[in-house]
């Protein structure tokens, strides 16, 4: 499996968690694009939104549940923040692996670019 964020679950490659639990796994991002910017990721291999289905409903749960206590760690909880989920080719997602991007720290746009 040469997915890059299966190894950076199953600790193939290092990284420091910000967030940890059986099912999900949350990591800053290499190339920030805010002063908080953490990628909040399932542990097993989805490919992207296309692919969650019902058989996901508690590793889903657990992914957004995780992401209020990240912002809290974040110090971010009050200020607020963005959350993306890039779903395929026209969304310009890059890592198949589904993963929502938690971006703080700045003013943001709308709509976005
Ligand atoms: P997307 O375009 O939604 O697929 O976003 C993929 C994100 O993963 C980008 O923001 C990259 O900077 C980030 N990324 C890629 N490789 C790594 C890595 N090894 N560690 C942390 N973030 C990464
Ligand atoms: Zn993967």
């Amino acid at each position: 499996m040469s997915c890059i964020f299966c190894k950076i679950a199953n600790g193939e490659i290092k990284t420091s968690p910000v967030y940890e639990d059986d099912d999900v796994m949350a990591f800053d991002d290499l190339k920030p694009q805010a002063p908080v910017h953490v990628l909040v990721i399932p542990k097993e291999h989805i490919e992207s939104m296309g692919q969650l289905s019902a058989r996901h409903k508690e590793i889903a749960a657990k992914l957004m549940l995780a992401i209020p206590s990240i912002a809290e760690k974040k110090k971010v909880g009050q200020a607020g923040y963005r959350l993306v989920v890039n779903s395929g080719k026209d969304a310009g997602q890059e890592v198949m692996h589904l993963h929502v991007h938690m971006l703080a720290g700045r003013k943001f746009q709308w709509p976005p670019g």
